[in-house]
């Protein structure tokens, strides 16, 4: 059974086309108000995958509408937390059998490489898990004995509608992260997914009709950032906003929702150096700086994309770079043995060749590996890295989201951890170094949400994700994405006694 699927994996899936994909609101999967539809381009070939329903401003309202009902009048948040768990674990084990489908989906739409979207959809069946044993722990209130004659006792309850929005570096990943804990909380969703990524979500729905959540709860409207995704932020039913993406999206959605003073969570981008001292397992540092930046096609926010050598070791390092970035087997995302593909449209693509030309006029030396000539069509960047880059440069200020290294000398750690922090940028950090004081301490000094010593981006759900700076604003993940985002406290204060009420007026 097991060889029959290893063989089954190791065929080369072709690109075919798929189904038109429609919005999905109050349990049925239906076309958009206005009829329109807008092409979803292969980033292997750019032609036409699918075509997907437009939502705009008329179906958010109705979506909206749809789980407003369904919070304030369907059985969802009154339910026991036993029964609500059941539907969040059926939609896991409905994940778990359509995993090969998921991750073919996934690398269709993005141009990931098969072998690593195989484990993405391990790792979102497991977000749906891992919340429901989250909230049938954590999710609870506390108790304050004040005084012989009073208790005080909180609560925590769902919101209402969350409005969740998406990117499409790793989506399905990204979007369980966030659908799973809304929806175990007892929350009613309003997904927008990005434009480029309708596929697995679009899944997502089938799999969660299949598990037969009452209607209204969960609903996908697809569309644009500028009129689905803004008219979804501006709604004035939807509680709140969780939103993984640009820095620059991050900020507009943060002033549109101001006038209707909504909760947000911003993930946003990233710049995260990757320091290695000259006493660090030379070994362990360079497979986790390769892993680290060209794995996801380098489309990845916690991407080390500035890698700091030290003088010591800085041209033995290098010298391995260039060796490993050569040998990085490039190539259709449907072969599994293939280790990066091509990036997500030709937009993405070209602004990312963009700051290739920028690194050379900013005097970097630019080292390639190859892209086959048969690969031609698909949005294709080598592997690449950009030597003798200087942190004041743009390739290492500004986020370029590919697979682009830039290559950066340093002598003291003192130097270091100035350089490290001097980026708009603040969401993941990692150093390489066997002395356990400094790795600590650069740690410490380095200003990020997230910090690795000696170990690459290997995550317990259980801790907080997030950044600082520019990199976002609050913690998804573990117990704080329930307890601090999509559930509001209530203190319930109850006299037990007759306590003393001051006399006024009588
Ligand atoms: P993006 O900001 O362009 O788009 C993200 C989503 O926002 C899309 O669904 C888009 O349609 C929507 N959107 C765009 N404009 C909007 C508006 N005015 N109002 C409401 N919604 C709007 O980001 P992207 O290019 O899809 O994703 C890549 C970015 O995401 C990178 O910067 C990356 O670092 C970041 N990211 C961050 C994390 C994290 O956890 N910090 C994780 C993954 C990706």
């Amino acid at each position: 059974m097991l060889a029959q699927k290893t063989a089954e994996q190791a065929k080369v899936r072709e690109h075919t086309r798929q189904p038109d994909v429609k919005l999905f609101i109050n349990g049925q999967f239906t076309e958009s108000e206005s009829g329109v539809y807008f092409d979803n381009p292969s980033p292997f070939t750019n032609e036409t995958i699918n075509r997907v329903a437009e939502g705009r401003k008329e179906d958010i309202d109705k979506a909206a509408q749809a789980a407003n009902k369904a919070f304030k009048e369907g059985p969802w948040g009154k339910m026991k937390v036993s029964e609500r768990m059941k539907y969040i674990e059926r939609i896991a084990d409905l994940i778990d059998e359509e995993a090969e489908e998921l991750s073919y989906l996934e690398s269709l739409d993005t141009g990931l490489p098969i072998a690593q979207t195989r484990n993405m959809a391990a790792r979102a069946a497991e977000n749906f898990r891992f919340y429901s044993r989250m909230v049938q722990t954590r999710m609870h209130g506390e108790a304050y004995m004040q005084n012989s004659e009073f208790v005080n006792y909180t609560v925590y309850n769902p919101l209402g509608v969350v409005g969740l929005i998406t990117p499409w570096n790793a989506p399905f990943m990204l979007t369980t992260w966030k659908v799973a804990p809304a929806l175990a909380t007892g929350n009613t969703v309003v997904l927008k997914p990005a434009e480029l990524s309708p596929l697995t979500a679009n899944k997502l729905a089938e799999i969660i009709q299949k598990a037969e959540l009452p209607e209204g709860v969960f609903n996908i409207v697809h569309g644009f950032g500028e009129t689905a995704g803004a008219s979804l932020v501006a709604h004035p039913s939807v509680e709140a906003i969780s939103f993984t993406g640009e820095t620059v999206t991050g900020s507009v959605i943060i002033k549109n929702s101001a006038d209707t003073l909504k909760k947000t969570s911003m993930e946003l981008g990233g710049k995260s150096p990757l320091i290695v001292f000259d006493d660090a397992d030379f070994d362990r540092a360079l497979d986790a700086a390769v892993w680290g930046l060209f794995s996801f096609n380098g489309e990845r926010c916690t991407a080390n994309s500035r890698v700091f050598l030290h003088k010591n070791i800085k041209e033995k390092f290098v010298e391995a770079l260039k060796q490993r970035v050569q040998n990085i087997k490039v190539g259709d995302p449907m072969d599994s043995s293939t280790q990066l593909g091509p990036l997500i449209d030709k937009g993405h693509f070209e602004k990312v060749k963009g700051y290739i030309e920028i690194a050379k006029e900013e005097g970097c030396e630019v080292i390639q590996g190859m892209v086959p000539e048969k690969f031609k069509a698909g949005n294709y960047v080598p592997p690449t890295l950009l030597l003798n880059a200087a942190n004041d440069m743009r390739v290492a200020q500004e986020e370029i989201f590919g697979p682009v290294m830039a290559v950066i000398e340093f002598e003291t750690e003192e130097e270091v951890i100035q350089a490290a922090n001097d980026v708009k940028y603040g969401l993941a950090g990692y150093v390489w170094t066997n002395d356990i004081k400094r790795g600590h301490r650069v740690a410490q000094a380095v200003d990020a949400g997230m910090l690795w010593i000696n170990a690459q981006n290997v995550r317990d759900l259980r801790i907080p994700f997030g950044g600082t700076k520019a990199s976002g604003i609050g913690r998804e993940g573990g117990h704080y994405a329930i307890l601090e985002f999509y559930t509001e406290p209530k203190v319930i204060h109850v006299a037990i006694g007759d306590h003393h009420i001051p006399q006024f007026g009588k």
